[in-house]
Parts: structure tokens; C-alpha cells; sequence
């Protein structure tokens, strides 16, 4: 079965991803993750990539539904998060689920204002060693600039930067959001309240999930 973690940029559909990882024991299939792994890997899938994600652009959705058709097993309850984020990998999706018998239990949408998602991902910042993350307003890191969990140095993402921001929730508007009505006419759309503390956050979407 698959679940679906919908949301703008910085909603927290990490965060939740993970929360739900430790509690449920289901995998975690982040095409962001993925995408950045390559890069760092220089593989030619990276390579392809880098200029879309640098700009905060989508990657052409034939490069993301085979990368997400690669991995995609039957038998394993995976949460999908930040994919599919166009109508056609939506439309691709659907025929890849149906194609290899996986269930969609559903499609979770945190709903967060945009003027929250701003300082949420301004202030992010990453660890360069274990990717914990920690945000310099919200959740800050004992030491400044040192990651709680491995005493590494943390950074700031290149598209978590201001002018990039603004063009990554552009295109979420444009041609993300469309999405939503395509999974709202399948009855599988749930909206969660996604401001406010993560933890309270969690809690309503094992609501969904139990
Ligand atoms: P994320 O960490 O989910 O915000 O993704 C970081 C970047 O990876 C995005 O800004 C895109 O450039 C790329 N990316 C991740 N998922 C997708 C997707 N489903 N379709 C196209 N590009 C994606």
C-alpha cells in the first residue's frame, strides 16, 4: 500500500515522514532525498538534475517516474513524499500502482499558510553529515552551526534561500496544487492542519493512518 504525503514546500511532509517511519515501520520514499543523493553521488541521474533543483524548478516528470517506477515495490507500505508533484505524474502513478497491485490507502494534505512556509525554509538548516534538521528560529541547535545529533557542521540548502523560495512556491502553485482536485474526485484527499507543533501535527495524521 501506498500513502501520499501532499503539501507545499516546508508544510513538513518531512518531518512527518519521519514521525511516521519510527511509529508505523513503514519505508520512506522521498523523491527530494533521492534526487539530492544522486547529486552527491555526481551519478548521471544527478547530473541531469542539479541546474532543475539548483533553480528550484521541477525535473522533467519522465526522469522522476522512472526513478519512483524503479523503486516502487509490491508488499511494502511506503509513504510517498514529494511525489507526485504534476498532474502527470499523478496520472502516471495511478497506472503504475494499478499495474503492480499496490493499494493507495489515501492522500495526506498539510495545509500550511504561505506566509509560514517563508520561515520555515529560510530557517532551515541541514546537517552536512546525518541530514537532522533543525531551524535557527524554531527548533535551534545547542551550539550554533553544530548538529545536535553528531556534532557535525549543519547548512542551509541552496534552494532554501530566499529568491529560490519564492520560485519553488510559485510552481507549487502552479503545478502542484492542481493535484488536489485530482485525488479530491477519487475520495482519497484528507486535509490536516498542518501549523503549530509537529508532534500535534503527528497526531492527527495517525488519526488517519490507524
Ligand atoms: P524536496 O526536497 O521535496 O523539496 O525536493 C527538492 C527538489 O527536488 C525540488 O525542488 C525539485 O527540483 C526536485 N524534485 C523532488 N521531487 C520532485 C518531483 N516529484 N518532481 C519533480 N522534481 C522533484
Amino acid at each position: 500500500m501506498i500513502w501520499l504525503l501532499f503539501g507545499a514546500p516546508g508544510s513538513g511532509k518531512g518531518t512527518q515522514s519521519k514521525l511516521i517511519t519510527s511509529s508505523f515501520g513503514f519505508n520512506h520514499l522521498s523523491t527530494g532525498d533521492m534526487f539530492r543523493k544522486h547529486l552527491k553521488e555526481e551519478t548521471e541521474l544527478g547530473k541531469k538534475a542539479k541546474s532543475y533543483m539548483d533553480k528550484g524548478s521541477l525535473v522533467p516528470d519522465d526522469l522522476v517516474i522512472e526513478m519512483v517506477n524503479s523503486e516502487l515495490k509490491t508488499g511494502e507500505t511506503v509513504i510517498l513524499d514529494g511525489f507526485p508533484r504534476t498532474l502527470e505524474q499523478g496520472k502516471a502513478l495511478t497506472a503504475l500502482v494499478e499495474k503492480k497491485g499496490i493499494k493507495t490507502g489515501g492522500v495526506i494534505y498539510l495545509d500550511v499558510p504561505e506566509a509560514d512556509l517563508t520561515s520555515r525554509l529560510s530557517g532551515r538548516r541541514v546537517c552536512k553529515s546525518c541530514g537532522a534538521v533543525s531551524h535557527v528560529e524554531f527548533s535551534p541547535t545547542k551550539a550554533e552551526g553544530v548538529c545536535d545529533v553528531c556534532g557535525s557542521e549543519v547548512e542551509q540548502r541552496k534552494d532554501d534561500q530566499l529568491d529560490v523560495i519564492k520560485h519553488r512556491l510559485s510552481v507549487y502553485n502552479d503545478q502542484t496544487k492542481p493535484l488536489m482536485s485530482y485525488y479530491e474526485e477519487k475520495g482519497l484527499l484528507k486535509r490536516v492542519e498542518g501549523t503549530g507543533d509537529s508532534k500535534k501535527v503527528f497526531d492527527k495524521v495517525k488519526e488517519i493512518l490507524q
